[in-house]
């Protein structure tokens, strides 16, 4: 006997109370990367400090104004989903919010991504499906994996040369000792690392 109904076959995934406040708080638009950057790194420190997921944050921004679309951090324990990560809410959010699948299509200006560490393997392929047309990173290096423990995947070494393929550019290392300053800490509170396999 199959116990499907429309409520349990569907999934709702929603930012913490205490970001959708500081989003209220927040100005309408940042205009550099480096303020950019700060406000996600600071979204990415506040998800672990309160619990609400792991150590990361991403940011939709329109490119060349810098208004602030949403910042999105990462909800996979909360949400027992493992792939509510900060780019996909973020860019979720970001196309419910402007009703549109491409953040790229036609009409619209260019939206950028900014995200406190090279996106993973599955959010870097959610990239180029988002439409938007620039990647801010804090850093790319190996630094995130060794200092945390997480898996980013397996991401294509030629993966900046394929976005750039695509018409997104890619900006490296804007605030990078901040972000790994936020790694450290969080690695220091020893809260749960929740790579997949873990019952192995
Ligand atoms: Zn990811």
């Amino acid at each position: 006997m199959k116990e499907f109904s429309p409520a349990n076959t569907r999934f709702d995934l929603s930012l913490p109370e205490w970001a959708v406040a500081a989003l209220n708080e927040m100005p309408s638009h940042l205009p550099t990367l480096a303020e950019r950057m700060a406000a996600v790194i600071d979204f990415s420190r506040r998800n672990f400090v309160n619990q609400t997921g792991g150590p990361f944050a991403a940011g939709v921004f329109e490119r060349d104004s810098g208004r602030l679309v949403v910042i999105g951090v990462n909800r996979v324990v909360r949400s027992n989903c493992s792939s509510a990560h900060a780019e996909i809410m973020a860019l979720s959010l970001a196309q419910r919010i402007l009703g549109t699948f491409d953040l790229g299509g036609p009409g619209l200006p260019a939206h950028q991504l900014v995200v406190n560490w090279r996106p993973c393997a599955m959010c870097y392929g959610a990239v180029p499906w988002s439409g938007v047309r620039s990647l801010v990173v804090a850093g790319d290096g190996p630094e995130l994996e060794a200092i945390t423990g997480f898996d980013e995947g397996p991401v294509h070494p030629d993966w900046r040369r394929q976005l750039a393929q695509r018409g997104i550019e890619v900006i490296t290392d804007v605030l990078r000792d901040e972000a790994i300053a936020v790694y450290r800490e969080f690695a220091a509170s020893e809260q749960l690392i929740y790579n997949g396999l873990l019952g192995e």
